[in-house]
């Protein structure tokens, strides 16, 4: 007799997603105009939708953000500490930076050049209901110095993905010249990082039913009126989002790399269905690293050196959306913009996201920075906020497959990765 096929994990997360949207479709046609259903004295928006809904996602999310400082520092140390020749980390920093700040700046001229295509914003008379406030952008010099950690434990305490990053590095390069004692405390961390990687897998098992509520809630709340006065805009994202995953990813792998991009897209759909539900590139580090690393091939010395810095500096998404967002916002005011502004819109979006965590919204902020930069209104940010969510979900998304490409290409011109998993196409599941 033949033994029943077990359903994959990456259809199991996406039957949660898609049962999450349509119970919230339902609730949401449903509550109404009142924005809630009263059965028998019970809110099912307080107890259902904001209660059960609501614990249960935040709750999934705890348990995946919980595993990032960890994972990322104990696999750092190791990557770090296996390398047979510390020198080479300077190659991997040089290639996977230069790669990151160049798809990032690819992605916003080429948002940039579509919208002023389109033209999203022109003949649109809309005002701001709510405010934005604005961060200062932080000076160049004091990014590079922010890296630089004064007490590790705060970085790790406060998430500071760079600090963390640095701390790690220094550390795992003492160990691999700490003759026997470093050994030693290698051969721990290697046991550490085992242990880690089954709490990931654990908490991948729940993902379905995480996804699921996550989806529920947010599609109960949504406000498909927003989405369609801004259907312009929304549709311009959603379509550069796409053309980066689909187009630009594809052609700059194969080119750079050699590596066949239909293999890339396709074991990415887990990791994109994570990231897509949580919106959050940081809290996903835990499955891109376990992509990077078993379905892809990347070896532990790249990928827990790239993913993590991917996460924090290479967000092509993002930048997507504040390239369609400079120009709705400069149509809708009035402004036009010069060939000079708009470089400053790409150098600083770029070097904004270095310095910007990739955690749900972070794009607004740094798009209020590229804004204040140009001289545009601020405020035109709160045109936007309402439609926000679905493309910040869409973007980390593209965020995290470009971690997962530059990381491929990395490994691959290092002679880490190995071709036989990333050739493999039945490589489903994440497992330890
Ligand atoms: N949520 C995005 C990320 O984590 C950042 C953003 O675009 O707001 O990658």
């Amino acid at each position: 007799m033949t033994k029943p096929r077990k359903i994959s994990l990456t259809l199991r997360i996406f039957i949660g997603m898609i049962a999450g949207a349509l119970v919230g479709l339902i609730l949401n046609a449903a509550f109404g105009e009142s924005g809630d259903l009263v059965i028998a004295g019970v809110s099912l928006n307080d107890n259902l939708v904001d209660g059960l809904f609501g614990a249960l996602g935040q709750i999934f999310i705890a348990s995946l953000k919980m595993l990032v400082v960890p994972l990322v520092f104990i696999s750092l140390v190791c990557g770090t500490s296996s390398l047979s020749d510390p020198s080479k980390l300077g190659s991997l920093g040089g290639k996977s930076i230069v790669l990151y700040v160049s798809t990032t700046a690819i992605a916003i001229s080429s948002a940039i050049i579509a919208a002023l295509i389109i033209a999203p914003g022109e003949g649109l008379n809309l005002t701001a209901e709510t405010t934005f406030n604005v961060k200062e952008s932080p000076a160049l010099s004091q990014v590079f110095v922010n890296m630089f950690p004064t007490n590790p434990i705060n970085a790790m305490a406060q998430g500071n993905m760079l600090q963390i990053i640095v701390f790690a590095i220094i550390f795992g390069i003492a160990l691999s010249l700490s003759g026997e004692s470093g050994e030693r405390i290698k051969r721990g961390f290697d046991d550490l990082n085992n242990v880690v990687m089954k709490i990931v897998t654990m908490v991948m098992e729940i993902a379905p039913y995480g996804v699921f509520v996550l989806m529920a809630k947010l599609f109960t709340n949504i406000g498909y009126d927003t989405i369609l006065g801004l259907a312009k805009y929304f549709f311009l994202v959603l379509f550069v989002l796409v053309f980066h995953w689909l187009v630009t990813y594809p052609v700059l792998l194969k080119s750079l790399s050699g590596l066949s991009p239909v293999m890339l897209i396709k074991k990415m759909r887990q990791a994109c269905l994570f990231a897509f539900s949580i919106a959050s590139s940081s809290a996903s580090i835990p499955v891109t690293m376990a992509t990077a690393r078993q379905k892809l091939g990347v070896q532990p010395s790249v990928s827990s050196f790239t993913i993590p810095l991917g996460a924090t500096i290479n967000m092509d998404g993002t930048a997507i959306m504040q390239g369609v967002a400079t120009v709705f916002i400069a149509q809708v005011y009035g402004v036009d913009l010069s060939v000079s502004d708009f470089l400053m819109v790409i150098m600083t979006a770029t070097l904004a996201s270095i310095g910007t965590a990739g955690v749900p919204g972070a794009g607004l902020i740094m798009l209020a920075m590229v804004l204040q930069q140009v001289g545009l209104p601020v405020e035109g940010i709160a045109l936007i906020i309402g439609v926000d969510r679905l493309l910040d979900m869409t973007r980390t998304a593209v965020n995290v497959t470009g971690d997962c490409m530059v990381a491929c290409i990395v490994a691959k011109s290092e002679g880490e990765l190995d071709e036989n998993i990333f050739n493999d196409p039945k490589i489903e599941d994440i497992k330890v």
